[in-house]
């Protein structure tokens, strides 16, 4: 079991393979339905078929499930946005059907440990919530660490994504901090503090060659970070003390996301990662004349998707003991050119459905056309839980419901229906 406190021992699974399962991931309070209540052919598909109730258990739906993106659906500026907790209600089972919905985190922030971040996220959600369910933006970059000896590390508070990256098992990490403490003089305007001083270390720039550059979280000192990364992009593969004749030989350099803006408490979007990679790529091409290329991951990237299918996999079989795919993944999110996009392309290259849910308390802002439409609006993602709930609820078939077809083919399916 993946959690602590028992959680996934109150769920009662309605389509599990043997009974056997039940006792290896369930534990005494896992029941197994009589055959003839599961759904098994599509007669049996239409109202109730995943989300029965009896008895007083906890029903988990393993038909369906909930990714979320955090910053603007969930949390603003700090704080829980207050639909975000009569979601997470509703969907651990205080909802008309008394079901639980397995979900999933998926957000391009960072700058913690996964397990630091899901600390915060528990105490502002008033719930647990466990690193198996969570995917920040430099998640994937674990992959990474095998490939990369020497990284230089950007962005985030003090030493916290030295200290990430090395949980992710990188070898030797660099930060702007080490370089800036080796030379003064590489950034005019940019003064350790005493604190930074202190935790950095000290170089042999003659000797050093980083690999690759990976900015993990926000970069608080973008034109000390940017001169530092130019240095490296303008070496001969990476050698800090050459400098590139060609400008298209420095080491790549990885983004863990690719937002423009995001929402914080402002009335307004604020910058993000996204604008620095823009900024870094313009730089470099003026100071060169060569095109930069740079590598992204974090949504709207296929790859942080299938790395979310994988972790959703583990999490229902760890937690719930489901061991098959979900038919429907909602993903609920409040940036059109991240969440929306990847989750609508990432549905064209999958068996099952992603179904994308734009809520407007976000970067969306309502009366606008998003450039990347979603297949549902909703309000806030309490509004968006209850309609992926319902939608399962009401599913007449695999696929769309009536009320989601077009005026034509929903007139022909109510009368088969009849
Ligand atoms: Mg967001």
């Amino acid at each position: 079991m993946a959690t602590s406190d028992g959680y996934a021992k109150t769920f009662r699974r309605l389509d599990s393979l043997d009974a056997a399962q039940s006792v290896l991931y369930g534990g005494p309070t896992v029941v197994v339905p009589p055959k003839h209540l599961m759904a098994s052919d599509s007669e049996h598909i239409s109202n109730h078929s995943n989300m029965t109730k009896t008895h007083h258990e906890e029903e988990v739906s393993d038909d369906f499930a909930l990714a979320f993106d955090i910053d603007g659906v969930l949390i603003k500026g700090g704080k829980p946005i207050p639909a975000a907790v009569d979601a997470m209600k509703y969907i651990n089972g205080e909802n008309p059907y008394g079901v639980k919905v397995p979900y999933i985190f998926l957000t391009n922030g960072g700058g913690k440990t996964e397990k630091e971040r899901c600390l915060d996220l528990s105490r502002q959600l008033d719930l647990e919530v466990d690193p198996g369910q969570f995917i920040c933006g430099h998640t994937p970059m674990r992959d990474m660490a095998e490939k990369y000896h020497t990284v230089l590390v950007v962005g985030g508070e003090g030493e916290k994504c030295r200290i990430v990256a090395e949980g992710y098992g990188f070898k030797d990490v660099i930060t702007p901090g080490d370089i800036i403490k080796t030379r003064h003089d590489t950034t005019p305007f940019r003064t350790l503090t005493d604190e930074e001083l202190e935790n950095s270390r000290l170089l042999d720039l003659d000797n050093l060659r980083i690999e690759a550059i990976f900015v993990f979280a926000d970069s608080r000192d973008w034109a000390g970070d940017q001169q530092i990364i130019l240095d490296c992009l303008m070496t001969k593969d990476g050698w800090l003390n050459t400098r590139s004749e060609t400008f298209q030989e420095g080491p790549p350099v990885f983004f863990s996301h690719t937002d423009v803006v995001w929402s914080t408490s402002h009335e307004h979007s604020r910058l993000g990662m996204g604008a620095l990679r823009a900024s870094l790529e313009a730089v470099y091409g003026a100071l060169t004349g060569k095109d930069l290329n740079t590598i992204a991951f974090g949504k709207p990237q296929i790859g942080t998707y299938k790395f979310a299918t994988r972790l959703l996999q583990k999490w229902r079989s760890d937690s719930c003991g489901i061991n098959k795919p979900p038919s429907t993944v909602y993903f609920i999110g409040d940036t059109p050119e991240s969440d929306i996009r990847g989750t609508n392309e990432f549905n064209e290259t999958t068996d099952n459905d992603w179904f994308s849910i734009l809520v407007k308390t976000g970067v969306y802002q309502d009366g606008t056309v998003p450039r990347y439409p979603p297949r549902k609006t909703c309000e806030n993602v309490f509004e968006a839980v209850k309609f992926a709930i319902e939608r399962e609820h009401n599913k007449p078939c695999k696929g769309s419901t009536v009320s989601e077809l077009n005026d034509d083919t929903s007139q022909k399916v109510r009368e088969v229906a009849k």
